[in-house]
């Protein structure tokens, strides 16, 4: 039996947050006050995410991301990796790539073909500034080590106005030489991320940025694909834009996601949340809440009105931080 909310998207992709902790403190994701991290006890264990993974995969789940916070921070990610992979699912990562280098044998031992990667910005002194923390040269070896070893990798860019829109088309030129995918993800607004309206560079802005530059064609997307896809002429990587402010994919929507404390959430701006891992652990009945929360699945944006100056971030502010929701 399929996950069919009231609008009829039936939902296959589960997003899993695995931990709220990072290495990282990117500005646009990362809480600017006092960052409370969940105690340990209140995270699912390997266990109960096998167990949780197995209710949605009974139910027509057939994609499973692992995030977070940094999802390669958790310990145990080999063995709720190898776990996962007794189940029928494709598997997929989203990290900030730091420690993936440690990680490469397991995700080819566990078929894992496709990785997100974030990456802001493609100069060093930067990455500090964006990230706050060190360790550029340690990423971008890891990224090339993954195109290498012929994984599929697409590169997360969020393009903030006067911080690294300049960037844009040397992250396009890369897609010139190396198989890679990048991406520019218009800024959203989150808990306590200082999201402004005039700082998000739009999807046309973007295009825009590139056509001055490059000559491009539109490609075709992949079903339920979030982004709009392009290839300058002959390259070996494509780019793609993800207009989540100014166009948003809600009618498309096959994502679920799963907090790193056991909360389902049927889209990203969600407020409502249905805690799975406490019934888990005192036995309840999960299949039944989960049914129920992707029933109630607004139409779009979480039933939140759109993003504009004015709204925001008053009512954005009231979701979980991105860090603790997992992207
Ligand atoms: N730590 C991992 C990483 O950075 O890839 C996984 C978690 S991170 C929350 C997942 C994705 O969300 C990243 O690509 C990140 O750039 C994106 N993200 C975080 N905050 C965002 C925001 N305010 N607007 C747009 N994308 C955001
Ligand atoms: Fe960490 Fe990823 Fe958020 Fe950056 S975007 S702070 S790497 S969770």
């Amino acid at each position: 039996m399929s996950l069919t909310d009231s609008l009829g998207r039936k939902h296959d992709y589960l997003r899993i947050s695995l931990t709220d902790r990072c290495n990282l403190r990117c500005l646009y994701c990362m809480p600017h006050n006092d960052m409370q991290f969940m105690p340990p006890s209140r995270l699912m264990s390997a266990n109960e995410i096998q167990k949780l993974a197995e209710i949605f995969v009974e139910h027509g789940v057939r994609k499973i991301r692992l995030t977070g916070g940094e999802p390669l921070m958790r310990k145990d990610v080999g063995s709720i990796l190898q776990n996962l992979s007794t189940l029928k699912v494709k598997l997929a990562i989203t990290t900030n790539g730091y420690f993936l280098g440690q990680y490469f044998d397991t995700f080819e031992k566990v078929g894992l073909t496709s990785i997100n990667l974030s990456l802001d910005t493609l100069r060093k002194d930067r990455f500090e500034v964006l990230s706050q923390r060190k360790g550029f040269d340690q990423t971008w070896q890891n990224i090339e080590e993954a195109i290498r070893r012929g994984f599929y990798v697409k590169l997360n860019m969020v393009v903030m106005k006067d911080r690294n829109e300049d960037e844009i088309n040397n992250f396009v030129e890369l897609t010139r030489h190396m198989p890679i995918h990048v991406r520019f993800i218009e800024f959203m607004p989150f808990a306590e991320n200082r999201w402004d309206f005039s700082q998000t560079v739009s999807y046309a802005a973007i295009l825009n940025r590139i056509e001055q530059t490059h000559s491009f064609a539109r490609i075709e997307d992949a079903a339920n694909d979030t982004a709009r896809n392009f290839r300058v002429n002959n390259a070996p990587g494509t780019f793609a834009v993800i207009s989540s402010v100014t166009n948003p994919f809600c009618d498309t929507c096959n994502r679920i996601r799963l907090t790193a404390d056991g909360k389902i959430k049927n889209c990203l701006f969600a407020q409502n949340e249905t805690d799975l891992l406490t019934i888990l652990r005192n036995g309840g009945d999960v299949e039944r809440l989960i049914k129920e929360n992707i029933a109630a699945k607004h139409a779009a944006r979480g039933g939140l009105p759109e993003f504009s100056a004015d709204n925001a971030p008053k009512v954005f502010s009231k979701n979980r931080s991105m860090i603790s929701i997992g992207g």
